[in-house]
């Protein structure tokens, strides 16, 4: 890959600052977009930065020393977080997940969980609060994760074979203290834990079978992601991609599967159980099988700007009305201005055409919008 030098985020994707309606709403606890599709789940990326360099995510060739990452004066501080999401909440999210980069390197991040947790939906209901991580720091932070109200955890592990995983983390960081921090984060009571594995063809492709072997029977739930045109940096090629059909194939030839239904609407993994033993596994078909119709996922990045699609181009500037000394009902009629405007269904709409390169450069970098 040819090396490249990228300015920091502010400068380089279009961001607008939201226009505030006039007519100041109170928000209803649900909002729906120009689709049907109701605003239920956020997503916080709290740090643009990372100790991994996933091959698929952050190139070492591209996120080397000479990046450059926000400025912590760029960062929403927790209290400004606390603040949208109590917003986003109002309107009918009951889901916030918080991403990154890598979330556990946010200093202090289980305050941030402790400010979240004490919110509560319109009908006084606690949020579902997760969070998903590379593994590195869990045995040394779930304990302090559980106790601040974090409700579960989605770890990333893309193998079980060392020199795979190496070459795919790009650090040399080694299996088992993922696996480890994976019974640390099971035996504080962050369940159910979910095993997330990218799977790119001709890279780790190979550890399909091992890694369905290895959590069969166990009390995790392995889910294989179809790796992604997300960003621009990553040299994505559709060749590259296995189709999540593929993987039930092969994973079903050894150990049969069967079906079942999705825990709730809108859920982005189709869930197959084992039919002998105990267990089951996710599919998410992101490529292959879009699931835009039932997206209701909002992203907020790590300096506040709101994205209505992982794919986007362009967010909205929610910070500049956080700073700006524009009130919460001001806010949130911006808020639901937006979502309301909101069209989004790249995945579905991916083809040949939409995939050239050209009409993708500005498109916005995982680690900063959040996973
Ligand atoms: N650092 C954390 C981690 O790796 O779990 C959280 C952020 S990461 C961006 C969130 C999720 O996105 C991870 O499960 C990661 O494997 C996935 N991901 C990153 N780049 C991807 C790509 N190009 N295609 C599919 N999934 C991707
Ligand atoms: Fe870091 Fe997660 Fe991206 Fe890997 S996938 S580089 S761990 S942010
Ligand atoms: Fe949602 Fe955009 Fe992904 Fe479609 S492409 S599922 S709208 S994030």
């Amino acid at each position: 890959m040819s090396k490249k030098v990228i300015p920091v985020a502010d400068l380089r994707y279009r961001n607008t600052v939201p226009a505030i309606p006039s007519d100041l709403e109170s928000p209803a606890g649900f909002v729906a977009d120009r689709l049907a599709r109701p605003l239920q789940d956020l997503r916080i990326s709290v740090t643009d930065r990372c100790n991994f360099r996933c091959v698929y995510c952050m190139p070492s060739e591209v996120f080397d020393k000479d990046y450059a990452f926000l400025p912590h004066s760029s960062l929403l501080s927790f209290e400004e977080i606390t603040r949208i999401a109590g917003i986003f909440v109002a309107h009918g999210v009951s889901k916030i997940r918080l991403t990154g980069g890598e979330p556990l390197l946010r200093k202090n991040i289980e305050r941030l969980i402790e400010m979240l947790n004490s919110l509560r939906t319109p009908d006084g209901k606690e949020l579902d609060l997760t969070l998903t991580t590379n593994g590195s720091l869990l045995t040394r932070k779930a304990q302090a994760l559980k106790d601040a109200g974090l409700k579960r955890v989605t770890v990333s592990l893309d193998s079980l074979d060392d020199t795979t995983f190496k070459r795919m983390n790009d650090v040399d960081f080694p299996v088992a203290e993922v696996l480890n921090g994976i019974d640390v984060a099971h035996q504080v009571g962050l369940g159910p834990i979910k095993i997330n594995m990218v799977v790119k063809g001709g890279m780790n492709d190979q550890e399909i079978l091992p890694m369905a072997r290895h959590f069969k029977d166990s009390p995790f739930i392995l889910r294989f992601i179809e790796y992604m045109d997300v960003g621009t940096s990553n040299g994505w090629k559709m060749d590259e991609v296995i189709p999540s059909a593929e993987v039930v194939q092969r994973i079903h030839r050894e150990m049969p599967l069967e079906p079942i239904e999705p825990n709730y609407t809108g859920e982005t993994a189709q869930r197959w159980r084992y039919v002998e033993g105990k267990g089951e596994i996710g599919v998410i078909s992101s490529v292959t099988q879009a699931f835009c119709s039932e997206c209701t996922r909002a992203r907020l990045s790590t300096e506040g700007k709101l994205y209505t699609c992982l794919f986007a181009t362009g967010g909205h500037d929610l910070r500049a009305l956080l700073r700006g000394g524009k009130s919460d009902q001001e806010i949130a009629t911006a808020v639901a201005h937006i979502w309301r405007a909101r069209a989004d269904r790249y995945s579905e709409i991916r083809t040949a055409n939409t995939v050239d390169a050209r009409k993708q450069e500005n498109k916005v970098e995982m680690s900063y919008i959040g996973g």
